[in-house]
């Protein structure tokens, strides 16, 4: 039989990412992300009916962002127990990331049962227990090593460069008496980001499977995104206001740690409180200190010259609600990184609460803005918003970041495609709007002539 690639998710959209490779002799499944967004897109978030658990012979996971494992837990709860192959690191974060889930879908639902004792109970879609039981299925690869992932089946990971441990992945595929390898890009780092390792490109494939978030554009260069968020740093400190910075746990927050770190050693920025307001930041960031043996080369110059933590010794982990309420008589200037990144909720929002109306007060926002957020109200520049049922006039000042992307380019994605090309491979591209890979689907084809795919959700290829 033909070998066969389904897509289960990012397939026209950015979340729910999942492939399925299929022979006459396995199943391999490619991420089982989760779905994100309002509405249908959270009844999207179970088993497709097209996919046996049972049936499936092995996991390879890309990356530990929610959107790539985060309905991992469900093939646990359906009675799934093969492997799941990824990077030591992607085990650790990935685990995070799903025992959070988990906790979160717990609390909402319970807020949501309380509210509407009237309607049809809400339930988490998994629970901590399924989590443990998928991640007692973890199989730690390192990158570069080949290994048969089920029969007939062997996969390569290589360094993606988007996040600890993020990884592109090669299946050498036999079927029939012929070879195939499929290459899936996960989520490509931007070149030349600090902290982790650029991105390498695979150079043979039959087939690819690549992201095309922003296909559409390049970003802003970094250097000048560092300058401006030293400059913002300065201001904050000479105006002795709080500067509050809604983050998501994992990558950025590293990121600006890094870059604070380094202005405090080169004396740019005299040295300041900083206070890491997110239990999961807190122990993220503790995952990626562990494993300073895959940064970059500057890094790791750096921290040769002295550790990274000596320059951060005024950085300080507030854990509990207590130590994060606590914050509100902390005197400027600070620096307070806090949940969620696009200020839907968490601790992030008794800080603004407390700190919007105060014209020394800044927000930097370093992150995308979903539609109708109060994160994006304050990009839009809005004068008022309501918080817990009052009305606060927005005073402080609200700076933008765009330039700290953990996704690639569209000069960096072709540079990652431009590798294989000369394989002639057939290309589906995915994880990605039609904003973001059409415009990437004419230039492969307008300078390598290979007509590219654009699946559907739910779509069977035959390779
Ligand atoms: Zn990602």
């Amino acid at each position: 039989m033909p070998i066969k690639l389904t897509f289960f998710g990012a397939a026209g959209g950015v979340t729910g990412s999942s492939y399925l490779v299929q022979t006459s002799r396995a199943r391999v499944l490619i991420d089982f992300g989760m779905f994100q967004g309002r509405g249908e897109k959270e009844d999207m978030n179970k088993v497709p009916a097209a996919l046996d658990p049972l049936k499936i012979d092995a996991v390879v996971l890309t990356h530990g962002h929610l959107d790539h494992c985060g309905r991992l837990p469900l093939l646990a709860k359906a009675g799934y127990r093969g492997a799941i192959f990824t990077t030591e690191p992607t085990i650790q974060l990935a685990s995070l990331v799903m025992r959070d889930s988990a906790h979160l879908q717990e609390v909402e639902a319970e807020r949501y049962n309380r509210k509407h004792p009237e309607k049809k109970p809400s339930e988490p879609i998994y629970n901590a227990k399924n989590v443990d039981e998928l991640i007692a299925l973890f199989k730690p690869v390192n990158y570069y090593q080949r290994v048969e992932v089920a029969p007939g089946i062997r996969a390569q990971f290589v360094e993606a460069g988007h996040m600890l441990g993020s990884a592109s992945i090669r299946l050498t595929v036999e079927e029939g008496g012929k070879t195939k390898n499929i290459v899936f890009s996960g989520d490509i780092g931007p070149k030349g980001a600090p902290i982790l390792k650029d991105s390498v490109g695979f150079h043979q494939a039959d087939f690819v499977v690549m992201e095309s978030t922003y296909g559409d554009r390049d970003h802003k260069p970094l250097a000048e995104t560092v300058t401006e968020f030293e400059g913002i740093v300065k201001c904050a400190v000479a105006s002795k206001g709080k500067l509050l910075v809604p983050v998501f746990a994992i990558g950025r927050t590293q990121l600006l740690l890094y870059l604070l770190a380094q202005m405090f050693r080169n004396r740019t920025v005299p040295k300041f409180p900083i206070f890491l307001d997110s239990p999961m930041a807190i122990e993220a960031t503790k995952i990626y200190w562990e494993h300073m043996n895959l940064f970059d080369e500057d890094f790791q110059a750096l921290s040769r010259e002295r550790p990274l933590t000596q320059d951060l010794n005024t950085l300080k982990a507030t854990p509990t609600a207590q130590d994060s309420m606590a914050l509100n008589d902390q005197p400027g200037p600070a620096l307070i990184m806090a949940g969620a990144g696009m200020c839907t909720g968490g601790r992030i929002m008794h800080h603004l609460r407390h700190n919007l109306s105060k014209p020394e007060a800044c927000v930097l926002i370093v992150g995308y803005q979903g539609e109708g957020s109060l994160g994006r109200r304050l990009v839009d520049g809005e004068k008022e918003v309501t918080m817990f049922g009052e009305k606060i006039q927005v005073k402080a000042t609200i700076h933008t970041l765009g330039g700290f992307s953990a996704h690639a380019g569209q000069t960096d994605l072709m540079d990652w495609f431009s590798y294989l090309a000369a394989a002639h491979p057939r290309v589906a591209l995915t994880h990605g709007e039609d904003r973001g890979r059409l415009p990437l689907s004419k230039l492969i084809q307008g300078r390598y002539g290979i007509k590219t795919l654009l699946p559907q959700l739910g779509e069977t290829i035959e390779l």
